[in-house]
This record gives C-alpha cells, structure tokens and sequence, in this order.
C-alpha cells in the first residue's frame, strides 16, 4: 500500500479513517481550526476528540459555475462537530434532501512523484433501516 498523507491535519487516516476536532476542556465546543482561546467560553485548555463518521445534512448548495458541477454540504456530524465538505456519490440534484443521513469517505486526491497518495474526505449518502431522526 502506498504512503498516505490526509490533505487536512484534522482527518485521521488508518483502519477506520475518521475524522477529530479540538475540543475546549471547559465547555466542550469543538474546532478544527487552532485557537488560542475558547470562542464560547475563552477556555485556554484543549484536548482532542474523535468524531463520528456518520451524520445528517444541515444544508447543501449546488456548485454548478465548474466543469464537474458538485454538492457542499454542511454536516452535522452525530455526537457533536459541525464539517463542510462536498457530498460524493449524488449526481440527481433532486436526491439531496435536508436531514439526509450521511457517511464518511476518503478517496484519494492526487499522488505525489514519490508515490505518495493525498487522502481528502467528502460524504455519501447512508442508507438507513427504519425510523427517520
Ligand atoms: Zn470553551
């Protein structure tokens, strides 16, 4: 297998790729992004926490002004953390509904002259037996 490298410090590769946050060790709020200080509570303290790999779509825009049109959708990821990425797998527009149930995936977004492959992540749509959230 390859080396892979995540194209984002905050995905997590390996056998189950997932992805984590910082999470502020007073009142929880989570950023993938470096702070010197909680937002929400100005907490100076951060630990880190894994994030799920399922979730549910908060809101979704059409990119249509690119070759290849795609969907951005912002995640809300189950037990917390909220990620944008674009959704894979959906080429009907009009199968993209709110509260859609989603799902990690990695693919692989280029290769380096080494060999080294950049692992980016997106989400599909996950099917789900039974009761609707
Ligand atoms: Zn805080």
């Amino acid at each position: 297998m390859p080396k892979q490298i995540p194209v984002v410090d905050y995905l997590e590769l390996g056998d189950t790729p997932h992805l984590t946050s910082r999470a502020c060790s007073s009142c929880g709020a989570l950023y993938f992004d470096r702070r010197n200080a909680c937002a929400k509570c100005f907490g100076r303290e951060f630990g880190r926490k894994d994030l799920s790999n399922q979730g549910t779509v908060r809101a979704f825009t059409f990119v249509h002004r690119v070759k290849r049109p795609y969907v951005s959708v912002i995640v809300d990821l189950d037990g917390g953390g909220v990620v944008k990425a674009n959704l894979r797998g959906v080429d009907d527009p009009d199968a993209v509904t709110p509260r859609m149930p989603v799902e990690l995936e990695t693919y692989v977004a280029g290769t380096d002259d080494e060999g080294t492959e950049a692992v980016a992540f997106g989400y599909r749509p996950r099917e789900e037996q039974g009761a609707q959230a």
